[in-house]
């Protein structure tokens, strides 16, 4: 394969934490080794243009056949959320320890651009719903010290928060109550401390609460588009237009059941699907307002990206369809730096 000549991505959502902590993930180590498993790891990501990103730390529900009336999993025990979360954070701190310079939990846009132009790899410390964190919001003050940027109020099951979608085909996103009282002072926090809130995942009452009470732009990470794919987790048109109309953005979703319209499981499916989403997104909320949400490690794609080095393919699929080079720029990287640092500050 010749040289990569796209611009580097910054990618909104990956899962790799979840991977390396799972029994056989081989644990930071592994993020070294170029692996045949799942989708992200060091050197695959230099071979593909994936320059760096958003890190997910999402928490697995307890096995359980207990669903709430709504169809999702229960809320977490609290105590389980912190103890498993805090070993995904000092996860992707030991990374970064092993990685002689080369890997970087970052706190500002800036350190994302000094990281891209040395290829030192950016990582931003994300949490993929708050289950970990408690009303009195002290988790959030010691996480954010320690590198927490960007939060998820949800992920689906119902927490102290909010409350997310269960993942349905040819359903409205409108499936629950919005964000509860401590909902509303965790978005407030989150505006005062310079966290992004992340409202994919949400319900669809949960995001206009949110739309409505926080002043940074609105950020879906990884999400595509309900009018292509009527999905629970993607987002109407209204929704899109309130991103629009906030300056904020979509991350598109790699996953091929929030991509296809028959929304199935299947690998076999074709670039042109995920152009489509981003043509559609483009179209509503702006070229200043989507980049990629890929959800490497935590979804199906499709075989034509395969993994992490496949993303070239999806940049020269865009080109091939008129995007020029500012075009690609934003939609690699330009647009998630915009949006992290209106949000954070600096
Ligand atoms: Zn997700």
């Amino acid at each position: 394969m010749g040289r990569n000549v796209f611009p580097v991505v910054f990618d909104g959502h990956n899962d790799v934490l979840l991977r390396l902590g799972a029994e056989d993930g081989g644990g930071p180590a592994a993020f070294f080794e170029q692996g045949e498993k799942g989708h992200l790891d060091l050197p695959r990501a230099r071979e593909g243009g994936f320059g760096g990103g958003i890190f997910a730390v999402w928490i697995p529900s307890p096995k359980t056949s207990e669903r709430t009336p709504r169809g999702l999993p229960p809320a977490l025990d609290a105590a389980y959320a912190l103890r498993y979360a805090l070993a995904a954070v000092a996860m992707l701190f030991r990374i970064e320890d092993r990685s002689d310079g080369k890997f970087r939990v970052v706190r500002t846009a800036a350190e994302i651009e000094g990281c891209l132009d040395e290829e030192v790899m950016p990582a931003v410390l994300h949490f993929e719903g708050a289950d970990a964190i408690d009303t009195n919001l002290d988790a959030l003050h010691v996480l954010h010290r320690a590198g927490l940027r960007s939060l998820g109020l949800v992920w689906g099951r119902p927490n102290a928060f909010a409350e997310g979608v269960a993942v349905h085909f040819r359903r409205s996103p409108d499936t629950g109550p919005g964000l509860t009282e401590a909902g509303r002072r965790l978005v407030r926090a989150c505006n005062d401390l310079g966290i992004v809130i992340d409202v994919s995942h949400l319900n669809e009452r949960g995001f206009w609460d949110v739309a409505a009470l926080t002043d940074a732009p609105l950020v879906a990470s990884h999400s595509n588009a309900y009018a292509l794919c009527p999905s629970t987790r993607n987002l109407t048109d209204p929704q899109l237009d309130a991103i629009a109309a906030s300056n904020g953005m979509v991350g598109l979703n790699f996953a091929v059941n929030f991509l296809r319209e028959d929304a199935t499981r299947d690998a076999d499916t074709p670039l042109d699907v995920m152009v489509r989403h981003i043509d559609y997104l483009v179209g509503r909320v702006g070229v200043d307002g989507v980049g990629f949400g890929s959800d490497f490690d935590g979804v199906l794609i499709s075989h034509e990206i395969g993994d992490v080095t496949g993303l070239p393919r999806l940049m020269s699929a865009l080109a091939d369809r008129g995007y020029d080079d500012e075009a690609l720029r934003k939609l690699a990287h330009e647009n998630w730096i915009r949006v992290l640092r209106k949000t954070w500050g600096a």
